[in-house]
């Protein structure tokens, strides 16, 4: 169930397991080509794959902060941004194909 009060950590984790259920959909066959798609390089997947990319860097730069600043970070709290987590205005989920 989606709701409204999910954390940035809840919504990623949504993310992330979506994008896992693409890339299976959208594994490539023993022709080599994508079982939904019928196409070589599936730009659907390419999509699902810079999504868990997105989401992994974003969880490896939060690992460098510790916990008490991302705590902080997060409750809204007047303090500096932790180094590592990015605004998430930087974020880039778009494939590098600039069609989607
Ligand atoms: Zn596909």
């Amino acid at each position: 169930m989606t709701g409204p009060f999910l954390s940035l950590a809840q919504i990623r984790n949504r993310l992330i397991l979506t994008a896992r259920a693409v890339l299976r959909d959208h594994r490539a066959g023993p022709d080599g080509r994508c079982r939904v798609c019928r196409v070589p390089e599936c730009r659907v997947a390419t999509a699902a794959r810079n999504v868990i990319d997105a989401a992994a860097a974003r969880r490896a730069a939060e690992d460098q902060a510790t916990e008490e600043e991302i705590r902080a970070f997060y409750s809204g709290e007047q303090t500096p941004r932790p180094a590592g987590i990015a605004p998430a205005t930087e974020i880039e989920l778009r494939p590098a194909d600039d069609r989607w």
